[in-house]
């Protein structure tokens, strides 16, 4: 309830109470004006908000231009506590239509992924995105705001706790590990974020585009395997 609509329902209150008395006394009714003061509501900071005022505040974020063409800012969903949180770059197309993340056909790729190790975003996975509105023409996010929206994956990543986290693609592996090296370099080691292990692959649009990388995805998806000691359900 807003500080506003707060005041609004005491006025209402009040008024009640005015036509109550007239009932019980039998004297005419008398409206009261009434002065009402409440504290200025403190915002809260990203760092200190839970997942329900965190979506709040994406849904109504205007801290970078891309809340100029969004449709739908998309802010993740998912399990709570899943075994992994999948981090790509920003909302498609789709996702800005649907204010879901990776729906469409990256969506659909990426669940390929993940259900030869048991993996879903209905049972233990959650997915979210570096920048939470669409670039325009689905341009790559510019470095100013990459670094106005990953306060809110970080602090998804705190209140969700997966067991582990993949990172999509060049834009989330440099927003959330700080390294500047490509993907082919990044993903030869497992980084600890916040002291969960952290794996680097490419993006599914990515290799929709180029698919002689599925070999190397899949061999990344079998190390998130081994460090969540999933079996391996069917091979690709
Ligand atoms: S991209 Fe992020 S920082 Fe920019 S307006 Fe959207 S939610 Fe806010």
């Amino acid at each position: 309830m807003t500080r506003e609509e707060k005041i609004e329902a005491l006025k209402e209150f009040s008024d009640l109470c005015d036509q109550a008395r007239a009932c019980i006394t039998g004297e005419p009714y008398r409206h009261t004006e009434i002065e009402i003061s409440l504290a200025e509501e403190k915002p809260v900071a990203i760092g200190s908000a839970d997942l329900q005022q965190l979506s709040s505040m994406v849904l109504s974020c205007q801290r970078c231009r891309l809340c100029q063409g969004r449709n739908h800012a998309v802010v993740g969903e998912g399990a709570m506590h899943p075994l992994l949180m999948v981090i790509g770059e920003g909302p498609g197309a789709d996702e800005d239509a649907t204010g879901r993340p990776f729906v469409g056909r990256s969506g659909q790729f990426l669940d390929s992924w993940l259900s030869p190790i048991g993996l879903s975003r209905q049972k233990n996975v959650y997915i979210a995105n570096i920048v939470k509105c669409r670039p325009p023409q689905n341009r790559t996010p510019l470095p100013d705001e990459v670094e106005l929206c990953v306060p809110y994956v970080k602090r998804q990543v705190q209140l969700v706790r997966p067991q582990a986290i993949l990172l999509s693609g060049a834009t989330a592996a440099h927003a959330m590990l700080g390294r500047v090296e490509g993907v082919g370099r990044l993903r030869e080691q497992t980084f600890q974020l916040d002291g969960i292990p952290t794996v680097v692959t490419y993006h599914p649009a990515g290799v929709l585009r180029n698919p002689t990388l599925k070999r190397d995805v899949w061999n990344d998806i079998k190390r998130i395997a081994g460090i969540l000691r999933l079996p391996i359900l069917r091979g690709r």
